[in-house]
């Protein structure tokens, strides 16, 4: 599950150990695929984590070596947290950072997922 310039998937990196359930998270949906909690560091009302189950380092890793499975229900996954939050109408914003020009910290494939504000224009 290594990728380019990233690495081997770390195991006690912080996602494993809250799928693992060694460190609490506070949950806001899980299945098969995927767990979403809330961001420890909120960057807008609604700043919530989603997260597959496998042990996939980031973006390019996991739409590399996931299976159609795991792909198609960790998205699924994201669309159900954001309409269950009522983010469909007013919208919400998806950020995935890969790797460590775009500053990702934590070496487990996250969705940022950010609502209950006007976002204002795109980042970078
Ligand atoms: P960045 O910190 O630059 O956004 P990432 O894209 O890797 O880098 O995002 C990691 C995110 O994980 C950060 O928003 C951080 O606040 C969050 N985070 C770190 N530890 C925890 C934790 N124990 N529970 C919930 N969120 C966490």
């Amino acid at each position: 599950m290594a990728v380019n310039g990233t690495g081997p998937y770390d195991p006690q990196n912080v996602f494993a150990r809250i799928l693992r359930g060694e460190l609490p998270c506070r949950k806001v949906y899980e299945d098969e695929y995927a767990l979403a909690f809330h961001d420890i560091a909120p960057k807008a009302p609604v700043h919530v984590l989603v997260i597959p189950k496998g042990p996939f380092v980031s973006f390019a890793d996991f739409s590399s070596n996931g299976t159609e499975a795991e792909i198609t229900g960790f998205t699924r996954a994201v669309g159900k947290v954001a309409r269950d939050l009522k983010l469909e109408a007013p919208g919400y914003r998806l950020l995935s950072n890969v790797g460590v020009e775009a500053g990702q910290e934590v070496p487990h494939f996250h969705v940022h997922l950010f609502g209950g504000k006007a976002l204002g224009a795109m980042l970078p």
